[in-house]
Order: C-alpha cells, then structure tokens, then sequence
C-alpha cells in the first residue's frame, strides 16, 4: 500500500488542452487537471469516451506538450518522452515479421546496449510476463492476450520507473483480461517489477477498483477531475466483497450524476442539436428495459447489481443507461435506474409497438434527429446530404463523437423507419418505408 507522502513521480500542475476546432477555433479538452501519482502508487483515470483520457496520458508520458501548465518527473521538468517511462497501448502494433524477442527487444533504447545485453533483458521480460517458450514465436501465431503480453513486455523490458497504461485489459476478452490483470497486480505486488508508480486509463468502473490505490474520475467537454476514489482495500481484491461493491456503487453514482447533468446542459444548447448521443444499437434498448422490468429489477435497480446480473461491464452499460434516460424510458439518478410508465410500456410491448413507442420518443427526445426528419419532409426530393447536418455538430463536439452521434442518431432512426440513409452517397432520404 502506498503512501500519500511517498516521492511524487510524476506531477502535473495545471494541465489545459486545446486542439483546434474544424471551423479554426480552439477545442479545449482538458482543463486546469492537477495530477501527482506517487512512489508506490496505481492511479487510475476513469471517464467516459472523449473525456481526454488519453490526451493526460500523452502529456504525462512527454509525446505531446500541454498548453499550459507543467509536467514534473521526479522532480524535474518533462521536455519530451524521457528514459524511464513507458507506455502500455490497448494493442501494440508488432512487428509481423519479427519474432516476439525481436518485438520485445524493440522496447528498449539499443544505443549503447551490446547485444547480449539486449537479449539477456528482452528474455527476463518474456519469462517475467509469462511468454516464456514463445520468445521464437512470431506474432500472427499468437493469441490476442498473448500478443498482448509481448507489448506488456516491450514496454517493462527497458525497467521503466513510471508505467503509464492507455487501457490495456479492454481489447481483451474477459477471461484473458482478467488473468493479465491479475498476473500484473502479482509482479506489482511481488516487487517483481522495476516501477515504481502506474499512471493508468480506463472506463471500466470494475477493473479501476481492482487495480487501483487511487481513482480520479474525469468529466468531459472540457475534461477535468470531478472525484478523487480511495481505494484502501489490501490486495488481492475480491470483487464479491461488500467493500468492493460499496465503492464500485459509489463511483456508479458519481458518473451517472456527471452524466444526466451533462446531458441536460446539452439539450439546452442550441434546441439540444448538439447533443451527444450514446453509441447502442437501439435494438438493445428493448432487450435491457425487459430485463430490467423482470423478476427481480420490477423496474428498478442499482447500475452496479443489474450489471452484475447481466454480466455487462459498465462502459457498455452505460451507453444503454444514457440513451434509455435520454429517450425517456427511464430515470437515471445517483447510480439507480428507473423505468418510467414509458420504459415498462416498451418492456413490455412486441417488436412494432417498440418500434413504433421508439419513434414516438426519437422525435420528441432526440432534436437532431426531429430536425433531420424535418428537413427532408420539406424538401420537395426529401433528400439531404449528410454533411448539411454533420458540420453543425462538429462545430460543437470533438470530431469523433460528432461522427458516432450522427452514427447513432442513423441506427435509430433506422429502426424507428423515421427516415433512411445511403452510406455509398452519404445522403439521407424518405424512403417508402420511412414516409
Ligand atoms: P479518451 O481517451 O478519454 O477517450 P482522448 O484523450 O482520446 O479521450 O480525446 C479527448 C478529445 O480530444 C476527444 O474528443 C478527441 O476527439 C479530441 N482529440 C484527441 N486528440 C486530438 C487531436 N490530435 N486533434 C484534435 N482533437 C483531438
Ligand atoms: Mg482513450
């Protein structure tokens, strides 16, 4: 267990973030973020998708410069990426023609390292990560989890004091993320490792929990830190401990919190044109309020148990929670969820009457799809490019989740027969069955 007066290792002071908006303005990303991860230290981020996760990472591991604020590492300022640091990505891209020693030995810096040198280090790290036998292997002949070993290993081959780690479980299936993670927490535990403080990113509510001392929670748009999560438990974690749910839940009702207010801001901006929308089929909408409705929920539940229950990790529970709450089907409030007499309707109706209850709420919940709708009723061809609408909402939201709103505001409108849309000419139009 660490200790909050332990050797800071890395410190960041004041971090804002801006990148450039498509019509030239500044897209402020993060901002005023303080961030000190200690000797001894697990530190998680947690956010949702596009709250800069990744972008802090980054700062912290000196590839890309802040726009204001500063970056100490042990003590001194980060001008670059420094010896010492090291970087687990969600997958690595290997080298396919290179054997998993060869990809290893990649990880560290061969200036003045004589080759024996190298490959007496590469191979502990192979044997230190379980990939001992396999060091000839290349990597098509490897599994996904395997595969990611060799990046674990390339990234902890050069010793690296500060392990920064971008969501390094969630490529993985779950049997395969959870014994990586646990044969991580065990070289931590052990003292195997060199490193001394892990910086590291996730959205998922469980694995923060399990790994981390410490958890900051970041809100988006601009990203900043709405929490600070102690997690005083002794490792090895159990995650069926009552200790282990109370903070689970407790984070759960943070993030729904952060996330109804966030969408109600939205849809006050602009006639709630801009507003994000959840990246679910809406297929799964209907499937989640009829379980939901169910034997034991009746209706109601706590984010944290119904996840349990359906074995959904919260990264995919919360786009259904979100879009559901949105549409009006159900109530999202300090990590409970809620249908309304709505939500139980479509529990409980056939595969028409959602459909039909679904394109009821899309219009009169989901402005952008309402205005959508609109345009194409007035124009005499009832067709309209998608750009026309996209540009508005890259204007207002980071490009990638204006190109997953509009994704989402099509999938729905497509199951609602709302209005169609042609992904080859990128158009929009009314078909017969959307009249
Ligand atoms: P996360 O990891 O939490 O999903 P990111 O840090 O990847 O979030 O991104 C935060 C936001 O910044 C996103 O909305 C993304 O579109 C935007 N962004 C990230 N990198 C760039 C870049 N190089 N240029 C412009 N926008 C960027
Ligand atoms: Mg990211």
């Amino acid at each position: 267990m660490f200790d909050a007066t332990s050797e800071p290792i890395i410190a960041l002071s004041h971090i804002d973030m801006n990148f450039i908006k498509p019509s030239g303005g500044p897209l402020p990303v993060l901002a005023g973020i303080d961030v000190t991860v200690r000797e001894g230290e697990i530190l998680g981020l947690l956010g949702r998708s596009g709250s800069g996760k990744s972008t802090l990472l980054r700062i912290a591991g000196g590839l890309i410069k802040p726009s204001a604020g500063t970056v100490l590492y042990r003590g001194k300022p980060l001008g670059g990426p420094a010896e010492g640091i090291a970087v687990v990505f969600q997958t690595f891209a290997l080298y396919p023609w290179l054997t998993v020693l060869e990809n290893v030995e990649l990880g560290l810096d061969a200036a003045g390292l004589r080759s024996d040198d190298a490959h007496r280090r590469a191979m502990s790290a192979i044997d230190l990560i379980g990939l001992d036998g396999f060091q000839s292997a290349y990597p098509r002949e490897l599994s996904g989890g395997m595969r990611q070993r060799v990046g674990f290993a390339r990234a902890l081959v050069s010793d690296p004091i500060l392990l920064l780690m971008d969501e390094p479980f969630s490529a993985l299936d779950v049997l395969t993320a959870e014994t990586l993670r646990t044969d991580f927490l065990d070289l931590w535990g052990a003292h195997q490792l060199a490193t001394k403080a892990v910086l590291m990113v996730t959205h998922n509510i469980e694995e923060a929990v399990l790994m981390c001392d410490r958890i900051l929670v970041l809100g988006a748009n601009p990203g900043r830190i709405v929490a600070e999560i102690k997690v005083p438990l002794p490792q090895p974690r159990n995650r069926l401990d009552t200790a282990f749910h109370e903070i689970v839940d407790e984070i759960y009702a943070i993030l729904t919190s952060r996330m109804t207010e966030a969408m109600g801001a939205q849809s006050r901006i602009h006639g709630g044109l801009v507003q994000q929308l959840p990246e679910v089929a809406a297929t799964r909408l209907g499937g989640f309020a009829e379980a939901l409705a169910a034997p034991p929920f009746e209706g109601r539940a706590e984010l944290a148990q119904i996840a349990r229950a359906l074995t959904l990790p919260s990264n995919r529970l919360f786009p259904i929670a979100a879009a559901l709450h949105l549409l009006e089907f159900a109530e999202l409030e300090e990590g409970t969820i809620k249908l309304t007499a709505a939500g139980r309707v479509l529990a409980h109706s056939d595969i028409d009457g959602r459909k039909l209850l679904f394109r009821e709420h899309l219009l009169r919940f989901v402005p952008l799809a309402a205005h959508i709708r609109q345009v194409l009723d007035e124009r005499a061809a009832h067709a309209a490019p998608r750009e026309r609408f996209e540009y508005e909402l890259e204007d207002h939201l980071p490009r990638p989740e204006a190109v997953k709103t509009m994704q989402t505001a099509i999938d729905w409108a497509r199951y609602a027969e709302l209005f169609a849309y042609n992904d080859r000419t990128r158009t929009f139009s009314l078909d017969r069955g959307a009249a």
